[in-house]
């Protein structure tokens, strides 16, 4: 909702065409007969799943992935009626809504299959599943073995339709190949294993943002990016493979500018005590959006095209930066906290470095409090 004033001077602004960008360069990776399933899950990873969405559709891309139905159906309330696969599969109770909203669960188990079954016949239609297999992930689907005992039974079951089959790398991201290969060969002997079933999926699928740029499965029909479209590496290997664009930039005005004199402490804790008199700039940002508290002491900010540090503790709402050796500094003056300006560049891959997490973690934990701007075109 639009207000009617001034928000706070704190927002991400995502640039949609280095979205279109990104996506380029996974398409790269994909042979002539694959589509991209473009992962939107977790409001697109913190970037805003409709937008994102709709970009991704105008670049070409009619498969989309998320992770729960409550995000199919925001995605499904904005009119967007392409497919969309759930990842995380249809909950007791979710059927109904799956089968309303004609959104594809991806079927995790037996049980799921029965009660999916029993609600599309009840309704006298079909559900369409994709089949996960846990070919090594070791978190969810049917083991190779499982299925084979559970075959029979998913071949009676009419109201459920098997249009796909997938598994999930668990260290595709290691430029070591075998539990990948390994991953692989489990697939592709289940895949065989469905066939001679009479089962015979339209849809074959297995890659990740890190899978898709190491694996040349001819087999395949989709892949499922997700972080490489938001600019961020699968890995610390891809620097060299995959050239990305950030699309998340994160910029935050300066509030109040003040000069401390020598020994004066700032933030709480002070943990940090002027050594010299020091001009602090105040941003209206803090961990409540999404800016990480272990920043403490050690962020950076873009300034007129310098990185400056942040000094010391951030706080739920406020963080301080030195803005002492750049004496152009005014109020009203915006800094770039992730992202890039004026030729300097903050990656999510950088903060997550410092942090010791993933960009994924960096990009998804931008707060809801924090407005998103989309730029149609890059600067
Ligand atoms: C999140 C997810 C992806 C996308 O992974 P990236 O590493 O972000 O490319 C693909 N497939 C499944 C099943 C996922 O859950």
């Amino acid at each position: 909702m639009e207000k009617a004033y001034p928000p706070r001077p704190t927002w991400a602004e995502i640039d949609l065409a280095a979205l279109d960008h990104n996506l380029r360069q996974a398409e790269k990776f994909c042979l002539p007969h694959q589509r991209v399933l473009a992962v939107v899950k977790a409001d697109a990873y913190g970037h805003g799943a409709v937008p994102v969405t709709r970009r991704l559709q105008s670049a070409g891309v009619n498969d989309f992935g998320v992770a729960t139905l409550e995000e199919a159906l925001e995605l499904r309330g904005a009119g967007i009626d392409d497919p969309i696969l759930v990842f995380g599969g249809c909950h007791p109770g979710q059927e109904s809504m799956f089968l309303q909203q004609r959104v594809m669960p991806v079927l995790l188990d037996l049980e799921t299959a029965l009660r999916l079954d029993a609600e599309a016949r009840r309704q006298q239609t079909q559900i369409k599943v994709h089949l996960k297999v846990d070919s090594g992930m070791g978190r969810v689907g049917f083991l190779p073995a499982q299925l084979r005992e559970f075959l029979p039974t998913l071949q009676q079951l009419k109201g459920v339709q098997i249009v796909g089959l997938m598994s999930h790398f668990a260290c595709a991201d290691e430029l070591e190949k075998g539990v990948t290969t390994q991953q692989l060969e489990r697939f592709r002997a289940t895949r065989a294993m469905l066939r001679e079933a009479g089962i015979v999926p339209a849809d074959i699928h297995v890659s990740n943002s890190a899978g898709l740029t190491g694996w040349d499965g001819q087999e395949a029909t989709l892949v499922r990016p997700g972080i490489m479209l938001y600019g961020g590496l699968p890995g610390p290997d891809f620097t060299d493979r995959l050239e990305l664009k950030p699309v998340m930039h994160l910029r935050s005005c300066i509030a109040q500018l003040r000069k401390l004199p020598v020994g004066s402490g700032v933030s709480y804790g002070h943990n940090f005590i002027a050594a010299r008199e020091t001009t602090v700039a105040v941003l209206p940002i803090g961990y409540a959006d999404g800016y990480n508290r272990l920043f403490s002491n050690c962020g950076q900010g873009i300034l007129h095209g310098k990185k400056i540090p942040l000094i010391g503790r951030v706080c739920m709402d406020w963080i301080m930066f030195d803005v002492t050796d750049l004496p152009q500094a005014r109020v009203g003056d915006c800094l770039t906290l992730l992202g890039s300006a004026d030729g300097q560049t903050i990656l999510g891959d950088d903060l997550a470095a410092q942090l010791e997490t993933i960009s994924y973690e960096v990009f998804c934990r931008i707060d809801k409090r924090v407005p998103r701007r989309y730029r149609q075109d890059s600067a």
